[in-house]
Parts: C-alpha cells; sequence; structure tokens
C-alpha cells in the first residue's frame, strides 16, 4: 500500500510523531483511514484523524510514550477479526496498528516454539509450524487476518481447544510495551520459571487494556500424521454430550474437536458450501475429529468408536472422511455456518460459555425466555460444544433486552458471557453479572498501576 506522506498539520502529536525520524507508517489520507474504523462486528465506528504503524518494538514504545505525553488515547489493533468491538475507534482516539510487525522468525524444533511479531496472522504462522514438520495448537475460520497480537490479547480460542488449548497455553514468551512506553520483555521461553509471577500472563485475554503485546514465543507441536473428522446426526444436546463422553472415553487425547450445529445453521451452511453430507432434519449435528500418529494410532479406532456409538443410540447417523478432500470438506461446511450467519445481516451474536452439565437447561430455558422477550426472535446456533461454548445469534429487534436475557441466564447457571470473542465494548455492560465487585475491583487497580491515565484502549472490558 501506498505510504500517505504525512502533510503539514495542526496535530502536536503528529509533529512529534514524525520528528523522532523512527519507521512508524502514520497514516492520515482520509480515503486510508476509513479500513481503520471497526471491527468484524461491522458497527459503526469513528474514524480515527491519525493511525500509527510502527515497524518495530522501539516505534511502539516511542508512539505511547508520545501519546501519553500529549494525553491521547490510544485503540490497538491487529487483524479487525475481533468480535466484541475491542477494536472499534471511539471519537478522538488514535490508532496503534500493529499490522506492519510481521517478522516471523526461524523454528526452533529442538524448543518446538517459534518468534514472531504480533502483527503476523495466524496463518502465517501455521505455515511456518507446518514448512518444519510442526503444528500450531489453535486454529480459527479467520485464520487469514487475525494477528497473533490480537489472538494473545483476546485469549483465542477456535475449534482444537480440547486438545491444545487456548492461546494461553500455546504463548512460552511475550514482549510488550506499556501505556508509558516501557518494554517489557519475557521471551526466555522456558517451560519452568517460577522467579516471581508471571508477567506474560498480563497481556494474554486482558485485550489490550494493560499493555500492546508487539512480539511472542509460541509453542508448537507435532504434526499429525493422520487427521480424520466425521460428521454426527444427534437427537439432541444431551445426546451430543452422551457421545462425546463416549469419544472421550475410547479414544482419550487422539480427539481434536467437537463442534455442535444446530439444525437452522446446519441447512444454511450446506447450501452455501455443498450437499448435505447427512440428511436435513436431526435435532443437533456434531462435527469431530481425531489427530494422531499412524505409527501408534490402531487404524479403524476412530470408526470403531463411533460405530458403538452408533448402535449405542447415541448417535442417528454418521459419516466419517475417508479422504482429506472429505475432512476439509467437512470443516468448510463447519466454517461456512460463520458465512452463513454473517449473511443474515444484522444479527446479535453472543459468545456463551456453560458449565457442561449446564448446556441442557440453558438450551431450555434460553427457549423460554426469548419467547419472552421476543416471541418473533430467530435463533442460530453453532459453536465449540466440546468446550461448553455456544454462539447463540438472535435475529431480533430487542437487542437489549435479549442480551440481557441470554447474558443474565449463562451467568446464573455458572457460565460466562464471553468463551473467547473477549468482553471489548459491547459486552462491558454485563461483566458485573459474571465478575464479582472484588474482581472488578483487582481489575481497576490492575489497571490503575499499568496505566494510570487510561490512554490504553479505555471503555474495553471495564467499561
Ligand atoms: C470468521 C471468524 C471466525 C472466528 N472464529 C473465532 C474462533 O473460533 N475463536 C476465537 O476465539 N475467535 C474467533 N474469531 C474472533 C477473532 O478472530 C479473534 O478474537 C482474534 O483473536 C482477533 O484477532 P485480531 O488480530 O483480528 O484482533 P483485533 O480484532 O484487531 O483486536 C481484538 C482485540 O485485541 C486488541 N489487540 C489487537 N492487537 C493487539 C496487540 N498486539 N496487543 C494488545 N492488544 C491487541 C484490540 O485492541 C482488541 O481489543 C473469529 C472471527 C471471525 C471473523
Amino acid at each position: 500500500m501506498a505510504e500517505a506522506l504525512a502533510p503539514a498539520t495542526s496535530d502536536p502529536l503528529q509533529t512529534a510523531l514524525a520528528a523522532t525520524g523512527l519507521d512508524l507508517g502514520l497514516v492520515t489520507d482520509p480515503d486510508q483511514l476509513a479500513r481503520f474504523t471497526t471491527d468484524a462486528t461491522r458497527r459503526v465506528a469513528a474514524t480515527p484523524s491519525l493511525v500509527i504503524r510502527p515497524a518495530d518494538t522501539a516505534g511502539v514504545s516511542a508512539a505511547l510514550r508520545l501519546c501519553q505525553e500529549a494525553g491521547r488515547r490510544v485503540v490497538l489493533q491487529g487483524g479487525l477479526t475481533g468480535l466484541s468491538g475491542g477494536a472499534r475507534v471511539q471519537p478522538g482516539e488514535v490508532v496503534l496498528s500493529l499490522e506492519r510487525m510481521t517478522a516471523i522468525g526461524p523454528v526452533d524444533d529442538l524448543a518446538a516454539q517459534i518468534e514472531v511479531g504480533a502483527g503476523a496472522t495466524l496463518q502465517q504462522v501455521q505455515e511456518a509450524a507446518a514448512a518444519s514438520g510442526l503444528i500450531f495448537g489453535v486454529d480459527l475460520g479467520a485464520r487469514g487476518s487475525a494477528t497473533i497480537g490480537g489472538m494473545i490479547a483476546t485469549n483465542a480460542g477456535g475449534i482444537r481447544v480440547l486438545r491444545y488449548g487456548m492461546m494461553r497455553a500455546q504463548v512460552a514468551g511475550i514482549e510488550a510495551v506499556l501505556a508509558d512506553g516501557t518494554v517489557i520483555t519475557a521471551m526466555k521461553g522456558l517451560e519452568k520459571d517460577n522467579a516471581g509471577p508471571d508477567l506474560r500472563q498480563l497481556f494474554i485475554g486482558s485485550e489490550g487494556t494493560l499493555g500492546v503485546v508487539t512480539r511472542a514465543l509460541l509453542r508448537l507441536h507435532p504434526a499429525p500424521t493422520v487427521e480424520t473428522n466425521a460428521l454426527c446426526a444427534v437427537d439432541s444436546v444431551e445426546a451430543a454430550q452422551a457421545l462425546l463422553r463416549h469419544l472421550r472415553a475410547r479414544l482419550g487425547p487422539l480427539l481434536s474437536a467437537y463442534e455442535g450445529i444446530w439444525p437452522e445453521v446446519y441447512e444454511g451452511a450446506c447450501a452455501l458450501t455443498c450437499n448435505p453430507p447427512l440428511p436435513t432434519g436431526a435435532g443437533l449435528y456434531v462435527l469431530t475429529e481425531i489427530q494422531g500418529m499412524r505409527e501408534i494410532l490402531q487404524e479403524d479406532a476412530f470408526e470403531a468408536a463411533l460405530i458403538e456409538a452408533y448402535e449405542a443410540g447415541l448417535c442417528r447417523d454418521v459419516v466419517v472422511s475417508q479422504s482429506a478432500r472429505d475432512h476439509d470438506r467437512l470443516w468448510a461446511l463447519r466454517e461456512a455456518c460463520v458465512d452463513f450467519t454473517f449473511s443474515l445481516g444484522n444479527l446479535l451474536p453472543h459468545d456463551l460459555s456453560l458449565p457442561a452439565r449446564a448446556l441442557p437447561a440453558f438450551l431450555a430455558e434460553a427457549r423460554t425466555r426469548l419467547a419472552e422477550v421476543d416471541p418473533q426472535a430467530g435463533v442460530y446456533i453453532y459453536g465449540h460444544l466440546g468446550d461448553g461454548n455456544l454462539h447463540y445469534i438472535v435475529k431480533t429487534e430487542a437487542r437489549t433486552e435479549v442480551s440481557a436475557a441470554l447474558n443474565g441466564l449463562a451467568a446464573r447457571l455458572g457460565g460466562s458471557i464471553t468463551a473467547e470473542h473477549g468482553v471489548g465494548q459491547d459486552k462491558a455492560p454485563y461483566l458485573s453479572m459474571v465478575r464479582s465487585e472484588q474482581e472488578r475491583l483487582v481489575m481497576t487497580r490492575l489497571k490503575a498501576a499499568m496505566d494510570p491515565a487510561e490512554l490504553l484502549n479505555a471503555g474495553r472490558v471495564l467499561g
């Protein structure tokens, strides 16, 4: 992209930034500023007057120091695939984008780690790992744009949490810059280091409110030589949970994914991608997967476990992928769930987390509550069922009432208002439903200690 040369300006911050002589990639051209306004929520946002796109950590540090001196609020942006409005611009905010910090280090195949710049995309990391016969444990549909910095900031989950955990489990080292420009480098990558509190954790899942992630050391895993998935039709969520229990018992750590797709979404996603792999009309569809090593994996273990499940009445129909093409086709169907719901436009998303035992009650009660709040509401559900994570999406005009009802119900049943997308701006009003006064007080003190002027991602998470 052609760089916008910063024109003569009346903005003292812009003048000070330009005077550093650093490569800060300033953008001020109104035509170019438009792409930095909002995230994947596509909700209306303010247009920033200035975007800073540093080339390196020194640039991030200098820029933040100058923003602090000028008392200017800063919003951090990665790939803008976030679904909670965390990166969406508020009036008066300067954007700090990590999009140019895309360096990807060599893979250390002894430590099974890779060093990456915060602006590297998930897909770039996946490709670098694959070139060394390794894989990165987190995968999600927005892989082409989501950045490692944004994924760390939101503690992203995705489709293989069951097997590898969330982003937190993949981070061996972090470099971050505080609001005043202080650089914290915790990049040793030691598996064991108990020398005081682990400062890396402060930046994982705090959604850019405590500092800017600039670099990370990520853990990698051996690439599986066997990868097979299957689509199962089941009667109910209880049946899906019984099937999960059965597959876990039979397959243990081989089980790498367990995704749920409810009928309305299944039909919509099939219409976008392929002929339905299984007939429509089931209560619920489950896409499950194993990953393992051919040498130690009993060849038909997956099919045998699924046949047992079928014979025991846990699933009413099943199709197992027979080739890499089949495998990809089933995953394409899962990814089309997102495309389908996005295509319906202006839907109200929820990213709920429920204790496994509360899931059936939540689904039943949610329907009852919705019928009370908005009898016309349309409901579209899919998600990471094996993790108790539902993407519960509602077509409604009563947006505030519906969100309050669903988030409140999840909270009452011991769940969370956000399993993986984060609080951002959009869920900040509901934080008190799931975090106690004492917890919020500690969060406020942490913020005050690390960003006393509240310039970094202000209004996100704590509101
Ligand atoms: C099609 C699709 C599928 C998705 N699937 C999943 C999924 O399965 N699981 C999941 O967890 N999420 C999913 N997401 C949501 C999204 O991809 C993740 O939240 C991702 O982590 C956001 O990364 P990003 O680089 O786009 O961050 P952005 O959207 O740019 O920012 C997200 C938040 O992180 C902050 N931030 C960004 N970069 C930094 C940084 N370097 N340092 C500190 N803070 C920073 C921002 O200020 C903001 O608060 C999906 C999104 C889409 C569009």
